[in-house]
């Protein structure tokens, strides 16, 4: 099979693919100038492991990954600043980026929260690198963010020319590999790991037959690489031949199914907890639902004991019984509480649990039950009445008592920051001598 039977064709788009440097770390720098040049890293949910750090952080051995309790010495030793991770923030610094790079592109397809791939088609060829830096300095200006571009006629080059541009601080931030004599030197210089949609374990196949740069995996036979990587590997093949095979996915694909599942700060031993704990999750999901205009078909509870542990282990799950497809927070809330007092067994000590949603439809065309009733108007106005609440006063303002009030079992987050840019009450203060 060729390129064009594979759905590909010799580009003459332009990609560019911006996101921020150590991205979380630079959120809790933009209003905490104290940490601006400090070693510094963010944790993940329950303060567990890093999963954002500084150059400086990096140069004095933190590793991605790391969990806390290893590096403790460390950090005392250079008092490197750590932070709980504070996706309130994150997510709304990320919103305002790409409000920022849709002035510079008609189309940005959000990747992830701090990537984004933009078309550049529209910009003449040498003037990409210019635009790009001045769309940098601009995101860098209005946010505080420091980003890097990589631009290039596929999106995986794109994503190269990021990873290049990320590394070497001669590109200035920008690395266009539009050119095929540049484009060349740095695919060969380009570890085959470091390719976007190569996991470690395809790496290591395309090692086996003596491919270890992306240069090596240019060049080579495109059915080879489909017999050992499918048929994506094969797309990676003619992506960085300079063959667009991946295109701008603009509207994003319908959720198949969310999730919240948290481990405890400290376990839960009694059925009681463990109810308000999933009724907790559940409040969360339907308001999750809600925001999408989804309702719920299937779902699940699980919960489980530390599987650090040599005995006294336990892991179960069971479906919850919904009666209908659903968005109502009670309801979800009631089916979830139901299904962890069906799954309960005393004796042991959970350290973990959630509600997992596993099909959902959108509102309105779900597949309905004839005998039961309904009419969910009444149900509907509780649930706007509870989100309106919550959007103005924050959230968790008014929940059901059933999802408990004290939480002393809720995520541990010792070291999280202020929730500067959404939330009235933790707005940074500035300085006035008048105080
Ligand atoms: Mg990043």
């Amino acid at each position: 099979m060729d390129a064009a039977q594979a759905g590909c064709e010799v580009s003459d788009e332009c990609f560019a693919l911006i996101d921020g440097n150590c991205f979380y770390c630079s959120c809790e720098r933009v209003f905490d100038p104290s940490i601006a040049r400090r070693p510094l890293f963010v944790l993940s949910n329950n303060d567990g492991c890093v999963i954002s750090r500084t150059d400086e952080a990096k140069a004095l051995g933190i590793r991605m990954g790391e969990p806390l309790f290893k590096i403790r010495d460390l950090v005392r030793r250079y008092g490197i600043v750590v932070r709980s991770s504070n996706y309130a923030l994150y997510g709304d610094m990320s919103r305002r980026m790409n409000e920022i790079y849709a002035t510079f592109s008609p189309d940005v397809e959000v990747y992830s929260i701090d990537e984004s791939f933009l078309d550049l088609s529209h910009v003449a060829e040498e003037e990409r690198v210019t635009y790009a830096k001045n769309m940098r300095e601009t995101v860098l200006k209005w946010t505080g963010i420091p980003t890097c571009v990589g631009i290039g006629p596929t999106k995986t080059l794109a994503k190269v020319a990021n990873k290049a541009a990320k590394k070497q601080a001669a590109y200035g931030g920008v690395c266009d590999l539009t050119d095929r004599i540049e484009r060349d030197l740095c695919l060969d210089g380009f570890d085959v790991d470091d390719i976007w949609g190569v996991g470690a374990a395809s790496a290591a196949k395309l090692r086996g037959m003596g491919i270890d740069t992306a240069g090596k995996l240019r060049d080579a036979d495109p059915k080879r690489v489909r017999g050992i990587l499918t048929v994506v590997g094969e797309k990676i093949v003619h992506e960085l031949t300079g063959v667009s095979c991946m295109p701008m996915e603009l509207v994003p694909p319908q959720r198949q199914g969310m999730a919240v599942t948290r481990g405890f700060s400290s376990p839960i031993t009694d059925v009681v907890t463990m109810r308000e704990a999933v009724s907790h999750y559940a409040v969360r999901l339907a308001e999750k639902l809600r925001s999408h205009g989804l309702v719920a078909v299937h779902g699940s509870v699980f919960m489980h004991t530390s599987p650090h542990k040599a005995v006294g282990r336990r892991h179960v799950a069971a479906e919850m019984r919904l009666d209908r497809a659903t968005d109502d927070t009670l309801r979800l809330c009631a089916a979830a509480a139901d299904t962890a007092a069906r799954l309960w067994k005393g004796g042991y000590a959970y350290v973990k649990a959630g509600v997992v949603l596993t099909e959902l439809a959108r509102k309105g065309e779900e597949q309905v039950d004839l005998l039961s009733c309904l009419d969910t108007s009444k149900t509907d106005r509780v649930s706007s009445v509870l989100d309106e609440i919550n959007g103005r006063f924050g959230r968790g303002m008014l929940a059901p008592a059933s999802a408990g009030i004290a939480r002393e079992w809720s995520t541990k987050a010792e070291m999280r920051s202020p929730k500067y840019t959404t939330s009235w009450h933790e707005l940074p203060v500035v300085g006035s001598p008048l105080r």
